[in-house]
């Protein structure tokens, strides 16, 4: 019998991925094209598999040979568990898994919604700098190559298609600060989905904006709406305080 700790080591190597195992296979009877000494096997050897409840085989990937059957490792050995190591062993696997799980409200979105206290609205850099701002606004874009900084859009003069320039604001939630921490150059499509709350407003197409943010996110539908529901959340919560605004190393522009 292995001991606990050998038998939890197998179950992190099988979540990381470093072991094949029965369990992979697509069609049980590929058993003995992956783990070709099955196929050797005398008949006394296999009843001894079965007399010793054997119910977990499987191999390191590093053992893998160079041939590969329907897109499965091939091996020349193979390890075995009996269904008590296995039993213990999937327990470790399935808290492994639990344990590791994100849960939704960590998911990171490269495109994200960033929705501006109601409150604070109209306290952005654009408004206090006046005319600079078109100034400012040409020199941070230039540096970024007239290219949106999430999906790689790049401007189009000619067809009047220009990129936009973002502020990313961070918020401290226990003083009411907010401050404007960087620039973003990006293209209509992001700042529209940066704006979220605003593009509805204005009547935008929400299913195309949707379309967007999921194939620059990877995500789905149902992910990104959970997103979009938390940062409402979030912006309803903040949008009952008075909040400071802190323009950061950009002040000097106003
Ligand atoms: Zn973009």
């Amino acid at each position: 019998m292995k001991s606990d700790a050998e038998l939890k080591q197998i179950a992190i190597d099988l979540h990381a991925g470093r072991i094949f195992s029965d369990r992979h296979l697509k069609d049980p009877a590929d058993m003995r094209f992956v783990f070709m000494p099955i196929v050797f096997m005398t008949d006394k050897h296999r009843q001894e598999m079965i007399d010793d409840n054997i119910d977990f085989i499987y191999e390191y990937m590093e053992e893998a040979g160079p041939r590969s059957v329907n897109g499965m490792p091939t091996f020349m050995s193979y390890r075995m568990l009996n269904r008590a190591e296995s039993k213990i062993m999937f327990k470790h696997y399935e808290e492994l898994k639990e344990t590791l799980k994100k849960p939704e409200e960590e998911l990171k979105f490269v495109l994200e919604v960033h929705l501006v206290p109601e409150k604070s609205f109209g306290a952005n850099l654009r408004t206090k700098m006046g005319s600079s701002w078109s100034k400012l606004s040409r020199n941070i874009r230039d540096r970024h190559q007239r290219t949106c900084d999430i999906c790689g859009w790049k401007e189009d003069a000619q067809r009047k298609k220009y990129t936009h320039l973002h502020e990313v604001w961070h918020y401290d939630d226990e003083n009411h600060v907010q401050t404007l921490a960087e620039f973003e150059c990006v293209c209509p499509t992001c700042h529209a989905v940066h704006h979220w709350g605003y593009s509805q407003l204005r009547g935008m197409n929400m299913k195309k904006l949707t379309e967007h943010a999921c194939r620059i996110n990877g995500c789905t539908r149902e992910e990104w709406k959970t997103h979009v529901d938390e940062s409402r959340k979030k912006w309803q919560e903040r949008s009952t305080h008075e909040w400071t605004v802190d323009l950061g190393t950009y002040s000097k522009y106003c």
